[in-house]
């Protein structure tokens, strides 16, 4: 049998509420969901179909950890997301029976270096080193949805240094949680322990150094990290 000619990297995981620990394949993150975070960002949020990117699997942040500021950026930004997690793969899902897929959930932060981004889109390139940079996706403790069920609603919110920075309520999503599962699961096969970031609400902002960051989802749970 072949040998690995080096250590293969470490699974990332990401601790389950009441024991266990899901395996993380792919991180999938929806981007504009919430009208009044497309405004802020200067768009339309008129309806269009929903559009994806991804970070790597070892971008997770788990259990509180502190978040490094990342290099080759001025302005890194916040973005509360509720986080998807799959438990049981599949292609051409439909929304009926999306829900069936899911793990668990998460409240998350889609890290991003906002001065890259909108130097790739200014430039029509890539968003991958705007997005998927390391440590960029703090994460809390995935909820089985055995226990929470699926929430369609419930307040969103995050907070800076204790200051209230971001909130809004999970039912203002453009696009729902089985409408994207089943939009996604046409574009590739899903897997289990894919994770699917569902997109911020209006808000973000930069951080620096020091800053605590405090996420909230009602009824899913709670995400925390510090930048240093
Ligand atoms: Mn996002």
């Amino acid at each position: 049998m072949e040998h690995y000619v080096f250590a293969p990297h470490p699974v990332s995981t990401v601790p389950i509420s009441g024991g266990g620990l899901f395996p993380v394949r792919r991180i999938f993150c929806v981007g504009r969901n919430y009208a009044e975070h497309v405004r802020e960002m200067g768009g339309d949020p008129s309806r269009e179909d929903p559009f994806f990117f991804t970070k790597p699997a070892d971008a997770v942040v788990t259990e509180g950890g502190a978040m490094p500021y990342p290099p080759a950026t001025a302005d890194l930004h916040h973005e509360m997301e509720l986080v998807v997690g799959i438990g049981t793969g599949g292609s051409e899902i439909d929304e009926m029976h999306a829900l069936d897929h899911v793990f668990g959930y998460a409240a998350g932060l889609d890290m991003t270096r906002r001065d890259l981004q909108a130097a790739a889109k200014k430039a029509g390139r890539p968003w991958d080193m705007s997005k998927g940079f390391d440590h960029s996706a703090p994460i809390g403790d995935i909820v089985p949805a055995a226990t929470i069920g699926h929430p369609a609603s419930g307040l969103i919110e995050l907070k800076v240094n204790g200051t209230l920075r971001q909130s809004s309520d999970l039912s203002k999503m453009i696009w729902s949680v089985p409408e994207t599962i089943a939009y996604l699961s046409r574009q590739v096969r899903l897997g289990a322990g894919d994770l699917i970031m569902t997109g911020t609400p209006e808000g973000v902002a930069a951080v620096v150094r020091g800053d605590v960051l405090e996420g909230t989802i009602a009824g899913v749970g709670n995400v925390r990290t510090q930048i240093v």
